[in-house]
């Protein structure tokens, strides 16, 4: 579908939704501002918390009673670990293979799990969604569900998909959409990144290796970083390889000068260790092109779960500072906790993995108190991508101590489709820049994501513990108040 087609269609629909959203949707939504009603900050003493979590009514204010009962539902069944087991073990069995069986399970799936976590099967279905959170007073990330690509000819087709989404956002005047999503296995084959990553980790252990291809970057390792992947000396990467390597970064460039036509910045997912030095390189390469005055276009990923991910974003933020090249970085936990331990274990080295919990949240909340000093100091910009209401608490308040406007465009905040709703709304409620980051795609393509999800929400005293109580609470507040109170 060319762009031309999406655009329009996109557009209509989301208009029309905002009419019809639940909350009084003033004009100046077309002028580039959200729903006041949801984003006016309340009136706060010194006394106030910041984020108020404990009034489901302002919380919920522009839910849906049906949404609301269908959350509570998904969420509730999320919560049974039979359940969860169950499905991932139907999602991951010969099942999926028998056309009949995989119609059936494709069907509930997309009636419950898929309509809670994703956005839409395409962009239109999406851009619905899009209308009904930005009528709520929340942002949008775009990530077209793309897993891993393992040739060219899928790396073309996923490019055409990114370009296709950011051209959506294009005819919106302040587009209700803060980032689309990127994610550079889709852009190269996983292979390559691997060697690519092999070679990058043996040049920091040894600088006088020659990579000819190498452009300018930031630095990737830390002293902590882990480079047990990388055994021996890799072969250098052959002709074949170098030219697959420039074709991936000219579709990473296509990217960049689309999403600075639609003015649309762009956030890089981060995924496993074997892979990430590679997708730190194209990333920062791509942003010391396109990352210019105080608005970065290509915002990195940093896991905090990571032993060195402080020290590795510390060092990268000094270095472009520089250069002069103003960063951007998504602030994440990490989603491959298992399979990097694993892998630890089974080369029998230690995990590059914090040894514990509190360790994670330390260095969570380290890395995000650096990161709003030095926007306070007028430099750089960060996403704060959690479902914890300590680390979300904790960052709400240093930026409120420091000075940083709330609405700064510099500073926001994001939490999964689907997840961690009354930390959404309570830190929208603030006044802060939140968003959504909203998955669409077919539901077959969806899938690996549906599954992550299902892992994160089972046990009872999951993140979703909280959601689930002030829905009910506000389900039964509406159920037994008068109608319009
Ligand atoms: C907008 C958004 C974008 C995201 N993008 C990415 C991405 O690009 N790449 C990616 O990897 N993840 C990404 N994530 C997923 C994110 O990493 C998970 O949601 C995260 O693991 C949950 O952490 P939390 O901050 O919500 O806090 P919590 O739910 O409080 O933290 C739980 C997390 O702590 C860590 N942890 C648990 N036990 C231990 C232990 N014993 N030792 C050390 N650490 C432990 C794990 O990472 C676990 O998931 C994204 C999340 C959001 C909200």
């Amino acid at each position: 579908m060319a762009i031309r087609s999406v655009r329009p269609n996109f557009l209509r629909k989301l208009r029309r939704l905002n009419s019809t959203a639940p909350t009084t949707i003033p004009p100046s939504i077309f002028a580039g501002e959200p729903a006041t009603a949801a984003l006016t900050p309340p009136t706060t003493t010194s006394t106030d918390p910041i984020i108020n979590l404990t009034d489901p009514k302002k919380l919920f204010s522009s839910v849906s009673t049906t949404k609301l009962i269908k959350s509570s539902i998904t969420l509730y069944m999320a919560s049974m670990e039979p359940m969860v087991d169950f499905g991932t073990w139907v999602m991951n069995s010969g099942l999926m293979s028998n056309p009949i069986s995989n119609q059936i399970i494709s069907k509930a799936i997309e009636h419950s799990f898929y309509d809670h976590f994703c956005a839409g099967k395409d962009l239109d279905g999406a851009g619905r969604t899009v209308g009904k959170l930005w009528g709520g007073g929340l942002r949008t990330m775009l990530d077209y569900g793309l897993e891993h690509a393992n040739d060219n000819e899928s790396c073309d087709r996923n490019l055409e998909e990114f370009i296709k989404t950011i051209g959506s956002t294009k005819s919106l005047p302040t587009s209700p959409v803060s980032f689309v999503v990127v994610k550079i296995t889709a852009l190269c084959p996983t292979s390559l990144l691997r060697r690519v990553s092999d070679l990058l980790r043996w040049e920091y252990k040894d600088s006088s290796l020659h990579l000819p291809w190498k452009l300018k970057t930031l630095p990737i390792f830390s002293a902590s970083s882990p480079l047990y992947h990388t055994p021996e000396k890799p072969d250098p990467l052959t002709r074949e390889e170098e030219h697959d390597l420039n074709l991936a970064y000219q579709r990473l460039i296509k990217i960049c000068q689309s999403s600075l036509e639609a003015s649309v910045p762009l956030l890089i997912d981060a995924e496993e260790t074997d892979i990430q030095p590679a997708i730190d390189y194209f990333t920062y390469s791509a942003a010391i092109e396109y990352n210019r005055d105080d608005n970065p276009l290509i915002f990195n990923t940093i896991q905090a779960y990571l032993k060195d991910a402080k020290e590795r974003m510390v060092a990268a933020k000094r270095a472009a500072d520089e250069m002069g090249v103003p960063v951007g970085f998504k602030l994440v936990r990490g989603a491959y906790m298992s399979k990097e331990n694993r892998l630890a274990y089974s080369l029998q080295v230690k995990s590059p993995i914090h040894d514990s919990i509190q360790d994670t949240h330390a260095c969570y909340n380290e890395c995000a108190a650096f990161m709003l000093e030095q926007i306070a100091r007028g430099s750089g910009s960060v996403v704060l991508a959690t479902h914890n209401l300590e680390s979300g608490k904790l960052a709400a308040t240093k930026a409120v101590d420091l000075g940083i406007e709330k609405d700064s465009r510099n500073l926001q905040f994001a939490q999964l489709y689907g997840m961690a709703e009354a930390l959404s709304f309570g830190l929208r409620n603030a006044g802060f820049r939140v968003s959504k980051y909203l998955p669409f795609g077919p539901v077959d393509q969806i899938m690996p994501y549906l599954l992550r999800r299902a892992e994160e929400n089972r046990g009872l005293l999951n993140t979703s513990a909280l959601d689930r109580e002030l829905m009910r609470k506000e389900l039964l507040r509406r159920l037994t108040s008068p109608p319009g109170s």
